[in-house]
């Protein structure tokens, strides 16, 4: 089978939280779909830096809510995968997340796309060049399988975190000069490591900042995380990454993390006969390309929980901003409130057919540290195709 047909009605660009949501809901309005990936599985970032909780996709309740922020295909993985068995709530601080087993979370995203007739998705396929005439983008070039196919398409929805499409296309963007991005991280998987699991994320923090303090380890690499599994001897140990524009030496950074590893199997008495396992194939980037469209969402819109004529998304997850010298640092709304993203932030200002998904979308910088969470991108790429639905059928 021909991996790529002429025309489509929508090219989503990107398979992590938003381009899953874009394409599904795509489809599902009868739009002829393609999704490409450049990688070769689902969940963009969320799958490099090996999450296992969906932020931002309920309430920010004092009381555990009992139901999601946002319906639509937000709300349906929530309940799917809770009644699986393969997800759950938890309370971690003040707020509610859903802890999910990361291949069922694969498992899911496949069976919701297989089942659609109107959805091509295409992985190892990267769009590398985008054409358009008289402010309509009418073809993209796909690098797969080292040959280059261009197709046409009517729509074109940007989900690639990155703002790939925005870069290739030409249209507005901003980026934070490198200095003042938030920080990227890098993540390993660590096998063997002995179970008084609760204690870890603190010895964790306490040695690297300890490691800090003697001048072994840069400063930003106080701000690692370790998130356990509770029911293996396993874990994720992310380090800190100053954001660059230039590429990532990627055996540079596995050195350091492997470095910072056999610190911790020194000092910790739980790590002594662990090991990696798995190192991730790229840096996780929480800030880059962000669309400049007809709307521009800030921290106060955030913030005071505002709310638009043309609202079609709600957050409610704090700012939460990953500062290179301080580390994370959380501003939350008020208790109850959420705030609304206008469709104009996803909307460009300089091509008729091109729309964003989330975390390439038009906010500030700070705002993004609010929006970039998966719950927030679900809605988000949901949102994108009923914009690309009603421009389609204007
Ligand atoms: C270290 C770290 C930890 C985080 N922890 C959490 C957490 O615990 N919970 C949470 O909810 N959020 C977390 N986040 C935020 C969240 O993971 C991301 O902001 C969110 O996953 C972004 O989703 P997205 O779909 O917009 O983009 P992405 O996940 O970046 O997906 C974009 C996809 O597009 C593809 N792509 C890019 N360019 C092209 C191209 N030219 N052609 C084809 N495909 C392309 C990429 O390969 C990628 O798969 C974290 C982020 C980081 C960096």
């Amino acid at each position: 089978m021909k991996a790529f047909s002429e025309v489509y009605d929508v090219c989503v660009v990107g398979g992590g939280f938003a381009g899953f949501s874009a394409a599904l809901k795509s489809a599902k309005l009868g739009m002829e779909t393609i999704l490409v990936e450049e990688c070769s599985t689902w969940g963009g970032v969320s799958c490099s830096s090996m999450h296992q909780f969906i932020c931002g996709l309920y309430p920010y309740s004092e009381t555990c809510p009992d139901e999601t922020l946002n319906n639509g295909i937000s709300r349906d993985l929530e309940e799917e995968m809770k009644k699986s068995g393969y997800a759950q709530m938890q309370r971690i601080g003040n707020v509610y997340v859903l802890e999910f087993v990361p291949e069922a979370l694969q498992c899911y995203f496949k069976k919701h796309v297989q089942s659609q007739k109107k959805l091509k998705v295409v992985f190892n396929a990267k769009v590398v060049k985008v054409h358009s005439i008289n402010q309509v983008i009418e073809e993209l070039s796909i690098e797969h399988l080292q040959n280059v196919h261009t197709i046409k398409c009517r729509t074109v929805i940007d989900a690639s975190g990155k703002g790939e499409v925005l870069y290739l296309s030409g249209a507005s963007y901003d980026i934070a000069p490198a200095t003042k991005r938030q920080l990227a991280a890098y993540a390993i998987k660590i096998k063997g490591v002995h179970k008084t699991l609760r204690l870890n994320q603190l010895k964790v923090f306490y040695y690297l900042a300890k490691a800090v303090k003697s001048g072994v380890l840069d400063n930003h690499l106080r701000f690692g995380s370790w998130i356990s599994n509770n029911k293996s001897d396993e874990g994720v140990l992310r380090i800190s990454i100053i954001p660059r524009d230039t590429k990532y030496c990627l055996e540079e950074i596995q050195s350091q993390a492997q470095l910072i590893h056999n610190l911790l199997k020194n000092e910790i008495e739980e790590f002594k006969d662990s090991e990696i396992v798995y190192f991730a194939p790229s840096v996780s980037e929480r800030e880059g390309i962000r669309m400049m469209g007809l709307y521009v969402l800030s921290e106060e819109d955030v913030l005071s929980g505002r709310k638009f004529d043309d609202g079609v998304v709600k957050g409610a997850w704090p700012i939460e901003f990953w500062h290179q010298n301080h580390g994370p640092r959380y501003r939350y709304l008020p208790r109850d409130q959420y705030y609304e993203i206008p469709m104009r932030c996803l909307v460009s200002n300089d091509f008729f057919n091109l729309f964003a998904a989330g975390r390439c979308i038009s906010v500030s910088s700070r705002a993004l540290a609010s929006t970039r969470v998966t719950g927030t991108c679900l809605a988000l790429g949901e949102a994108s195709a009923e914009i690309a639905f009603s421009y389609l059928n204007r």
